[in-house]
């Protein structure tokens, strides 16, 4: 099994047949891993689009690429193929800079195969939430692969970033400079349907109190003076994308603010819960 850290480029573009904003692939660049993790091959291909002939003008000045250089390049099925046969019949583990790379390529995947699997992969590793680990920065906030190896003190300017082979290149140096086997091999994912679906499934913020994802034990607050449960003053009303309510201490007399939100992801419903001191109307010392 190796590993291939893979780069995108994309025109964004309406298309008919998806009724609606289609982000095509103008360029595929690879790197496939030697043990060590150095590059053994490269690949890169430029891809003739066809959904729009035009690329966006932020596409070109990101890109340098011009309309005729992406009109002389090859079709997404060629260099699909041409992929698998740089991934070889081991099949390989898929590496990106974000999820975003490789929810592009299961878009392009669905739209010419009518099928969003990649083929060859086998396994995934989202490189930018586990490097973004590996130097404990979280991954709440997104660090973009640039800027991520100027972090690491890095010297990318030789390479020409926003290119798909260039930044493929330099996810590659990323990965080995914050390499640890057990917890890289724990991290990669299988990409079986389980994972796609995942993947695509979009968590909604549930909207009605009665909705069957709505556990109303979630609704019961203590009081955090003196422990006792608080008493509703008012009907829980959904605003700001969460259920809120007035609620008082029956022993303390304090006002508070609970808010209560229920996200359901696909692994069910997930419910934040906030209680503050309302601030207005104080009710008098007893
Ligand atoms: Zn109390």
């Amino acid at each position: 099994m190796s590993i291939v850290v893979l780069d995108l480029e994309w025109n964004g573009a309406y298309c008919k047949k998806v009724n609606g904003y289609f982000n095509e692939i103008i360029e595929i660049g690879a790197v496939r891993l030697a043990d060590d993790l150095t590059v053994a091959e490269r690949f890169d291909a430029v891809i003739r689009p066809r959904v729009s002939r035009k690329l966006t003008h932020w596409v070109t000045d990101l890109t340098g690429y011009t309309d005729e250089q992406v009109k002389a390049g090859i079709s997404f099925l060629d260099a699909m193929e041409r992929l698998q046969r740089f991934i070889g019949e081991g099949g390989a583990t898929l590496l990106t800079w974000s999820t975003t790379d490789l929810l592009v390529l299961m878009e392009n995947c669905r739209y010419y195969y009518g099928d969003e699997r990649i083929p060859s992969v086998t396994g995934y590793l989202d490189l930018q939430a586990y490097a973004q680990t590996r130097l404990e920065l979280g991954t709440k906030q997104q660090i973009g692969l640039a800027k991520f190896a100027e972090l690491l003190g890095m010297n990318s300017d030789d390479l020409a970033l926003h290119h798909a082979i260039d930044d493929s290149v330099l996810s590659a140096a990323i990965l080995r400079r914050v390499y640890h086997r057990p917890s890289f091999e724990a991290a990669v994912r299988s990409l079986d349907d389980e994972f796609y679906r995942r993947l695509t499934f979009k968590p909604t913020i549930v909207k009605e109190l009665n909705d069957p994802a709505v556990d109303r034990k979630k609704f019961v607050f203590t009081c955090p003076d003196c422990g006792k449960r608080l008493k509703e003053t008012g009907k829980w009303r959904f605003f700001h994308n969460q259920f809120n309510s007035t609620l008082q201490c029956g022993v303390c007399n304090t006002l508070y603010h609970g808010r209560v939100q229920v996200r359901l992801t696909y692994d069910g419903p997930v419910t934040k819960r906030r209680l503050a001191p309302k601030k207005e109307k104080q009710p008098e010392e007893a």
